[in-house]
């Protein structure tokens, strides 16, 4: 008879978690979840207001293949539990000077778009196209589904041409640059770094994939909203049998003689755990559930977000806009490495019932705003309730700068979660809302591993850990980590 397989428990029932638990359950292991909060998805969560849902975090979908992946090892399909959707066109930048850019999957319509802005770009885009798609591949083929934290054996795998396709040693910007010209082309495709809560001008040349992944390959809308395909994750889950504890809280992980043997609830409950992945934010779960030092992480910046019920929809606004700031470099900088609110502020803004009209969007529709700043520590005392008002207006104001007479007094109904709200939440560490950031130096075999070197038995899952942050990559961590606890059990 083959031998049965430890439990494993689940810290966390964010998206990273969730793919962990069901890659573990498919390999053998009976798997229990515990989640501090009372619904699955972590930063990916659903928020009501005013009757309507909103989706706290993500709204921009990337290569909906992942997702289709995890159900499919499940013997499932996706598109039997959820719809995606495209989104044309996918975004829509804004500049304080009246400029505009819209980007679009389609290379015709795109290579158009670009010309009305640089005359050569149509033909640049062709060269990009190639360049950065032989960046992506590299990624996905070579880079992103390795686990492999020793770096000479992780990058003794690439040849000396996926060295030079990797562009390691010049920014993602400078690697922009050397097929574009017009600030505005460069800025909206350079802002693509915000995906993982980073800078163009910090990292490495290999992320132009970003931009690419999302021309080449499209975005996409779950039908319902994104909180509808963490639903369908969830659904899955059970179907497996794993169990799912809501509301329950991991305080300690208890180890003696370099082995985890068990986790301890907020009530005092001990639950035997021979093996635990812990999805709470890797930093912060060593200091609060281990009681040692964190590893030293750069983090990547907080956010604060608004989620108005609305009277109507900005005329402006497709469903996914962003708005730059006059001072591109500087916003960055004050973002990265400044203190206090910035003074240049790019945000984003989410229309969802651009892509699906709801019956109620006759009288009223949802934004969703979000603007990056500082972590916490780099913040500084704040003085919310002003700061809030400013923001606010700041947002308005722009939206009237692109041509909108969307008023303050549309807005029916207001939630705001600041930075704080954020990292009280889910636990992040410093408020960082995408976790560790992805410089040259936390990327790979550098960023901070999916196992504990010091106790048996505990793994990592999820935004801080590898390959990365973004609802994609958490899934394939949570992949990796199951094989990773399947080569130590065998
Ligand atoms: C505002 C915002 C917008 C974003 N936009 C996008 C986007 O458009 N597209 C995209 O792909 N990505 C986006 N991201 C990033 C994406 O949300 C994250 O990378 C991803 O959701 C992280 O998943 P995770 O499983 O690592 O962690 P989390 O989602 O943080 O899940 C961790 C879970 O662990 C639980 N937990 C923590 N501590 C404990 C404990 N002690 N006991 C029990 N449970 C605990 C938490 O409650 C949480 O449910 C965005 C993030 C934010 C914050």
């Amino acid at each position: 008879m083959p031998k049965a397989l430890p439990e494993v428990i689940v810290i966390g029932a964010g998206l990273g978690g969730l793919s962990a638990a069901i890659h573990l359950r498919l390999a053998g292991h009976p798997v229990r979840i515990f989640e501090a909060n009372g619904s699955a998805g972590g930063r990916a969560n659903l928020l009501m207001l005013e009757g309507l849902p909103f989706d706290t975090g993500p709204t921009l979908l990337n290569y909906p293949w992942i997702f289709r992946d995890l159900f499919h090892a499940a013997g499932e399909r996706l598109r039997d539990f959820v719809e995606l959707r495209r989104v044309e066109p996918t975004l829509t930048f804004y500049w304080p000077d009246g400029w505009r850019l819209r980007l679009s999957a389609q290379r015709e319509l795109l290579a158009a778009e670009l010309a009305s802005l640089e005359p050569s770009a149509g033909r640049s885009l062709d060269r990009f196209l190639a360049d950065a798609g032989a960046k992506f591949r590299l990624a996905f083929e070579k880079l992103i589904p390795r686990d492999e934290p020793s770096p000479l054996r992780y990058f003794a795998a690439l040849k000396l041409r996926e060295w030079l396709t990797a562009a390691l040693w010049r920014s993602m910007y400078a690697e922009l640059a050397r097929f574009f010209r017009s600030r505005y082309v460069l800025e909206a495709l350079g802002s693509y770094a915000m995906y993982l809560g980073g800078s163009p001008f910090r990292l490495p040349g290999i992320f132009t994939l970003l931009p690419y992944g999302e021309l080449a390959h499209g975005l996409w809308y779950p039908r319902g909203g994104v909180y509808a395909l963490i639903a369908a994750i969830e659904t899955l889950a059970r179907g497996l049998g794993i169990e799912i504890h809501y509301g329950q809280k991991v305080s300690r992980i208890l180890a003696r003689n370099g082995r985890v043997h068990a986790v301890e609830l907020a009530d005092g409950t001990r639950v035997p755990a021979p093996i635990a992945v812990c999805n709470m934010d890797l930093p912060e779960a060593f200091p609060r559930l281990l009681g040692e030092p964190p590893p030293r992480s750069a983090m990547s910046p907080a956010v604060l977000t608004f989620y108005w019920v609305v009277r109507r929809l900005p005329e402006q606004l497709g469903h996914h806009t962003i708005f730059l700031p006059e001072h591109y470099r500087r916003a960055f900088w004050e973002l990265l490495y400044g203190r206090g609110i910035p003074s240049q502020l790019a945000f984003y803004v989410s229309a969802p019932d651009r892509q699906e009209p709801r019956p109620t969007a006759t009288t009223c529709a949802r934004l969703f705003v979000l603007i990056p700043l500082p972590t916490l520590s780099s913040l500084g005392p704040v003085n919310w309730p002003e700061t809030i008002a400013r923001l606010r207006l700041h947002v308005l104001e722009r939206l009237a700068a692109a041509g909108s007479s969307f008023r303050e007094s549309e807005i029916l109904a207001e939630q705001v979660w600041t930075p704080a709200d954020w990292s009280r939440r889910f636990c992040l560490h410093d408020g960082s809302a995408f976790g560790a950031a992805h410089t040259l130096l936390q990327v790979g075999p550098f960023r901070s591993p999916n196992f504990s070197r010091r106790h048996r038995g505990l793994y990592f899952v999820g935004a801080s850990t590898i390959p990365g942050t973004g609802l994609p990559m958490v899934v394939l961590s949570g992949r990796l980590v199951a094989q990773r606890v399947s080569a130590h059990v065998r």
